[in-house]
C-alpha cells in the first residue's frame, strides 16, 4: 500500500494538534506519516497529576484527529525512535523543538545519531514566537530584563512565522505492532483529579480553538482592566493548551493582530500581547539559564533564612491559612486545577515572605497542580515574585493580602464562593474577619479557629520578619 511514497515518522511530544504544526505538515507533504508517542518513563523531571490528567486527554484527542493512528509507547525516545526507523526501514524523522533544558540535550543527541545511522532527523522550530537563540542584546547577551527582551529584541526581531492550515492530505502508515493503548500507560490510575477537571476543561485542539474565538469575542476587549479582577472569565484561559501545543502560540498571535485590526482597543490587545511577550521571556531565561527551576537566578538570595514549617506549608496548600483570598487562591486551585494570575502573585508572596517558606517548595506545589504547570513560566514567575529572579519585583514589595483583596474582589464574589464559610461577612471585613468584632462575626455565623481558621501569622509581624532576613543578606 506505501510502496514508492516516503514514510516519515513525526514525534509528537507538546504540539498535541494538526494545524500548525511544522513537523506533521513537512512529514503529510513528503508522503506516508507515522505519528509517534514515547512517554519518557525514565525522565527526570516527572509530570504532576494534574498534567498527566491533561496529557491523557490530550492523546485520546490527538488519537481520534488521526483517525487512531497515533502509535503510542513508552521508554527512551532516542532508542524507540530507532527502533521503529530501523524496523520499518524509515529514513526521515521529523519533530518539533522543545526549549526545556533537559530535552534541548536530548534532542541534539537524537539528530546527531539518526543522521549517524543514515536518518535524515528534521527539527522545526514552533513552540515559540521567536527562537531564543536569536533574541540576544546588541552585545550577544542574553537579555535579562523583559521591557527591553520584548520591545527592543521580540518586536524588533523578524515577524513571527505565518500559521498554517492543516495538511490537506494526512495518510498514516498502518501499523500497530508493538505499540501500546493510551489507558496502559496509566496516566489516571490513582488519579484524584480525573472526576472534578473533566466538569471543567476540555482538552483537545477544538477546544482550544473555541477557546481562542470566545476569548476574541468576549474577553479581549476590556483585558487590560479584568485581566485584574478574578471573578470574571477576564483573561483567555489558554495556558494549558499553549503548554501542551494544542493551539500554537503563533495562531493566538496573528488571531489577536487580527482582531485589534478590526475593532478591539489597542491598548486591550496589545496588553494581550505582551503577556505573550512574558511566555517568550520565560522561555528565553530558561534557554540561557537552564538551572532557573531549581537555583536562584540572583545568586545573593543562597544565603537567605528560609525557615520550614510544615503546619504553615500544609496550610498554605489545603487553603486554610485563615487569610481569605490566599485560601480562595490555593481552594480554586485545588478544586480546578487552574488559579487566576493576580491570585497567582498573591499566594506565592504570601508563601515566601510572610511564611518564609522557600520558593521552590512553592513551585512544586504549582507544578504538581496546576493544569498549565509550565517548567519556564512556572520557575520564572516564582523567581519574579520572590525577588531571585531576572527583573523580578523587589523582594522588599511585599503584596498585603488584605489589601489586595480589597481592590480586585472588592465584594468578594471570587472570595466568598471559594471560601463559602465567609458567604455572610460584610465586605468591610472579608479580607480581616480576625478585626471584625465580635458581634458582627456572630452575624455572619463566622467563628474564628472553628469554622474558619485563625490567621497563621500575623501579616505585619510576618512581613518585617521577611524584611529583616532581607537585609541580612
Ligand atoms: C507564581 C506563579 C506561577 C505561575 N506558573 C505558571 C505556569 O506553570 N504555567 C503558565 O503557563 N503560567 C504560569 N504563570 C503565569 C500566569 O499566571 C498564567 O500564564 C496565566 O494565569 C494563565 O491564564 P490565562 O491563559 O487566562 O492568561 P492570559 O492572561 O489570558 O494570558 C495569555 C497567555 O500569556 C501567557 N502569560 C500570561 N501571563 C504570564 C506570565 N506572568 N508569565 C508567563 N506567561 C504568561 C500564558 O501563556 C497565557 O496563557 C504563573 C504565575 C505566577 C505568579
Amino acid at each position: 500500500m506505501h510502496e514508492g511514497l516516503q514514510v516519515s515518522i513525526v514525534w509528537i511530544r507538546k504540539d498535541f494538534r494538526l494545524s500548525d504544526n511544522l513537523a506533521l505538515h513537512h512529514a503529510a507533504k513528503a508522503g506516508i506519516v507515522l505519528p509517534v508517542f514515547i512517554y519518557n518513563d525514565t525522565a527526570s523531571l516527572k509530570m504532576g497529576s494534574v498534567s498527566q490528567w491533561w496529557l491523557h486527554h490530550s492523546l485520546k484527542d490527538l488519537h481520534s484527529s488521526l483517525e487512531n493512528k497515533l502509535q503510542v509507547y513508552t521508554g527512551n525516545p532516542e532508542e524507540k525512535l530507532f527502533e521503529l526507523a530501523t524496523k520499518h526501514n524509515i529514513k526521515h524523522v521529523y519533530f518539533n523543538s522543545s526549549y526545556e533544558p533537559e530535552q534541548l540535550a536530548q534532542d541534539k543527541f537524537i539528530q546527531k545519531s539518526l543522521q549517524n545511522a543514515g536518518i535524515v532527523c528534521e527539527i522545526f522550530h514552533s513552540q515559540l514566537l521567536w527562537d531564543p537563540a536569536k533574541i540576544v542584546t546588541g552585545y550577544g547577551t542574553p537579555y535579562k530584563v523583559y521591557t527591553p527582551f520584548y520591545q527592543n529584541g521580540c518586536l524588533h526581531a523578524d515577524a513571527p512565522r505565518f500559521p498554517i492550515a492543516k495538511p490537506e492530505k494526512l495518510v498514516c502508515y498502518n501499523n500497530t505492532q508493538n505499540s501500546i493503548s493510551i489507558d496502559a500507560l496509566g496516566l489516571l490510575e490513582n488519579n484524584t483529579w480525573n472526576e472534578k477537571l473533566s466538569t471543567i476543561w476540555t482538552v483537545g485542539e477544538k477546544a482550544a480553538q473555541d477557546r481562542l474565538k470566545s476569548f476574541i469575542a468576549h474577553g479581549l476587549e476590556g483585558y487590560k482592566e479584568n485581566r485584574n479582577i478574578p471573578s470574571l472569565d477576564g483573561t483567555s484561559r489558554l495556558s494549558a493548551y499553549l503548554h501542551f501545543g494544542q493551539i500554537s502560540v503563533n495562531q493566538v498571535w496573528y488571531a489577536v493582530h487580527k482582531a485589534s485590526a478590526k475593532n478591539i482597543p489597542v491598548q486591550d490587545s496589545s496588553c494581550y500581547l505582551s503577556e505573550i511577550g512574558w511566555r517568550e521571556f520565560c522561555y528565553n531565561l530558561l534557554f540561557n539559564f537552564p538551572e532557573l527551576p531549581h537555583k536562584n537566578f540572583n545568586a545573593k538570595f543562597d544565603a537567605f533564612p528560609w525557615v520550614y514549617n510544615e503546619e504553615f506549608f500544609t496550610a498554605w496548600k489545603q487553603g486554610n491559612t485563615g487569610i481569605p483570598i490566599v485560601d480562595a487562591g490555593m481552594r480554586e486551585l485545588a478544586q480546578t486545577g487552574y488559579m487566576h494570575n493576580r491570585v497567582r502573585m498573591i499566594v506565592a508572596s504570601f508563601l515566601i515572605k510572610n511564611l518564609g517558606i522557600d520558593w521552590r517548595l512553592g513551585k512544586d506545589w504549582f507544578w504538581e497542580c496546576l493544569v498549565d504547570a509550565d517548567l519556564a513560566n512556572n520557575s520564572a514567575n516564582w523567581q519574579w515574585v520572590a525577588g531571585s529572579g531576572a527583573d523580578a519585583a523587589p523582594f522588599f514589595r511585599i503584596f498585603n493580602p488584605v489589601l489586595q483583596g480589597e481592590k480586585f474582589d472588592p465584594h468578594g464574589l471570587y472570595t466568598r464562593k471559594y471560601v463559602p464559610e465567609l458567604a455572610l461577612m460584610p465586605d468591610k471585613y472579608l479580607y480581616k474577619p480576625w478585626m471584625a468584632p465580635a458581634n458582627i462575626l456572630k452575624q455572619a455565623c463566622v467563628s474564628l479557629g472553628k469554622n474558619y481558621p485563625a490567621p497563621i501569622v500575623e501579616l505585619d509581624v510576618s512581613r518585617n520578619k521577611a524584611l529583616a532576613a532581607y537585609k541580612s543578606l
